[in-house]
């Protein structure tokens, strides 16, 4: 009697780290130069910007809509981010994708990516650093997207937020992009292999 296939294993990846570090940069870059690896799209109260689009850089959805979510069990993990609009991650298709053993990728908050450990420690966790606190404290007032006292408050979040270093199984620090992504599709394993498998 055969025994069963081994379940492949995880190649489920969690990008986090502090406000203004480069994630979102990042994740752009891979989207850019890796068009086929999967990135998460997270479900979030918060308005579109300029350029964003529903369904490609997050579901834009109502408070609402957000309830309904949590309450049907929908979301993988979902946090309040910078004491304003609500985040979270749809369950489904990142559960789907860990058992058919498909490279995968969350770009999270610390407090989401904490969740996601609880529920799926299979999973690697990557901490984006920034080269100092002095650069991260110029990339925020460089993109000028927040006002003074939002600053002060992401600053302050921020802080925190690096202590929790230790808890991540690799740290990339975001001194350059192309590096940190190059680093990261190494942490996570991409090869020509996975490029076209969906
Ligand atoms: P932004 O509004 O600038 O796109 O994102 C703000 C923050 O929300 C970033 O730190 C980003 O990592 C975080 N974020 C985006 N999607 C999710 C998600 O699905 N869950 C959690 N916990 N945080 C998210």
């Amino acid at each position: 009697m055969s025994s069963p296939a081994p379940a492949p294993s995880s190649r489920l990846t969690v990008l986090a780290g502090p406000t203004a570090v480069g994630k979102g940069t990042v994740s752009a870059d891979i989207r850019e130069r890796y068009p086929d690896v999967w990135l998460s799209v997270s479900a979030t109260t918060r308005a579109p910007r300029p350029g964003e689009i529903d369904g490609v850089h997050y579901r834009f959805v109502t408070a609402d809509d957000f309830d309904r979510m949590v309450a049907d069990g929908e979301m993988l993990e979902w946090a309040v981010v910078h004491g304003r609009n609500r985040y979270g991650t749809p369950r489904g298709p990142v559960v789907e994708r860990d058992h058919a053993g498909l490279a995968t990728l969350l770009e999270i908050d610390l407090q989401g990516a904490r969740q996601v450990r609880e529920s799926m420690p299979q999973a690697t966790f990557v901490f984006l650093a920034p080269p100092s606190w002095e650069e991260l404290e110029r990339r925020l007032v460089g993109r000028g997207t927040e006002d003074a006292e939002e600053r002060e408050r992401r600053l302050a979040t921020a802080r925190v937020e690096l202590a929790a270093e230790p808890e991540f199984d690799h740290v990339i620090v975001n001194d350059d992009v192309r590096r940190a992504t190059d680093e990261l599709v190494r942490v996570m394993g991409i090869t020509e292999a996975d490029l076209g498998a969906g």
